[in-house]
This record gives C-alpha cells, structure tokens and sequence, in this order.
C-alpha cells in the first residue's frame, strides 16, 4: 500500500476453475500483481456436485494447484466445504460445514492461517447467528452489499462484495464501481469475479480482465490489493 492510496481495490475469483483460474493468475502475474482466490474445499472431488447445476460440467482445480498458485504469491482462501448456501441452512450445520472447511484449507496450505483469513461465503449469504460466530474463527467473511468498505481497520470483519451476473456484461457494472469508489474520499471496493471466456457466473474475458488491470493501475489513487493482505497491513 503506498502512502497516497485512498482507494483500495480488490478483485476475488470465486469457485476455483481451473482453467480461468491458471489464465488468470499469470494476467496478474504480467503486471507483478497478486489475484485473489476463493475456493472449495471439496471442488475438486470427483463426486462433489454444486448446488449450482452450470458449475458441475467446469473442471476445478485441486490444491496442487493451489499450492503453487499460493507459492507464486497469489492469494488462496476459501469459499465453503461444498458451497451450501449458509444464509439457508440451521446454525450448527452451517458452523460444521465452516470448521470442515477450515481443516481441509489447514491441511493442504502451508501458509494457511484461519485467523488472517477472509471466508468468501457461497452466494455471499450468512445467517445472522453465522455471521456473530465467524470472527471467532477467520479474520473476515464477505457477503453481499454495495462492494464498498471503509478503509480496513482492526475493528472490519464483514466485508461488503458486489458482484455482476449471470451474463457477462461487467463492463459498464465494474467501471460505475470504480467512479463511485473514487468519488468518496476513501474507501475499499470489494468486486467479485468467477471465470474468464465462458466460466462461471458473470464471466469477463481475457480483454477485459486485462483492461480492468490497466485502468486500476493507471488510478494514482488506488491501490490494487488482495482482502487479506490488506486486512493484515490495517
Ligand atoms: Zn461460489
């Protein structure tokens, strides 16, 4: 973060899809950027089927590859044991299904800290009782809103994401966020992205993602930055 950013931005790639998720890393990497990732823990298993019935013909990655992706500097945290929806489900099944998760990230990442963690919750939903118990485990979670934070402090455990979909169509969504970011005196925009080309909910394309890249990098006000770095820097 330098002294003059006012605006932070982070972009976070939801669900783990392989193939846009190695193509979007090395875009980032190109411009010695760090991409953000929110996975599930159990994407990768043969059996698992996402309540979303489009996501189950997607090949997702597995933590081999997020190992190497963390390696590479990248930011891997996750996204539910198996994407339940947990402003729907009862408070403990919701609560075990976070701790799993948990242990697999625990597990299979080195690095892995639950308490410097940002939960990225499946359709950005948590029950109110979910949502009081999640900060004694992760850093932070994020859920649906506006997209845009205070600067983080201490004191931030919910980070507000917006996102555009199903289609894709990010362009106008995505530049309106930014002008409206940047007309505050400060602030932290939160924008949730999934696949390139035609993965996944709201997908950009290669063009695009590189231009949104360019466009934030050109803002002297803003600093592009992934959640839990700048949680962790606040
Ligand atoms: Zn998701």
């Amino acid at each position: 973060m330098t002294d003059a950013a006012r605006h932070l931005v982070s972009l976070s790639f939801d669900d783990g899809f392989r193939a846009s998720s190695i193509r979007t890393a090395e875009i980032f990497e190109r411009r010695g950027l760090a991409a953000s990732f929110n996975v599930i823990a159990t994407g990768h298993h043969a059996d698992f089927s996402s309540p979303d019935a489009y996501q189950d013909a997607i090949e997702k990655g597995d933590f081999g590859l997020w190992r190497d992706l963390a390696e590479r500097g990248h930011e891997i945290m996750p996204h539910g044991y198996r994407h339940a929806n947990k402003g729907e489900l009862p408070f403990a099944e919701a609560r075990d299904l976070v701790e799993r998760c948990l242990e697999v990230f625990a597990a299979e990442l080195p690095a892995f800290r639950a308490e410097e963690a940002v939960l990225g919750l499946p359709y950005n939903a948590a029950s109110d009782e979910l949502a009081a118990w999640l900060p004694s485990v992760v850093r932070a979670y994020r859920v649906g809103g506006d997209g845009i934070n205070d600067m983080p402090d201490a004191t931030l455990v919910r980070l507000s994401s917006t996102v555009f979909g199903p289609r894709n169509g990010n362009e106008a969504h995505f530049f309106a966020k930014i002008d409206e970011l940047t007309a505050r005196e400060s602030g932290w925009l939160v924008y949730l992205l999934h696949g390139l080309g035609e993965e996944g909910y709201g997908p950009v394309s290669e063009d695009f993602l590189e231009e949104m890249l360019d466009a934030l990098c050109e803002i002297d006000s803003v600093d592009l930055v992934t959640p839990a770095r700048a949680l962790a820097r606040a």
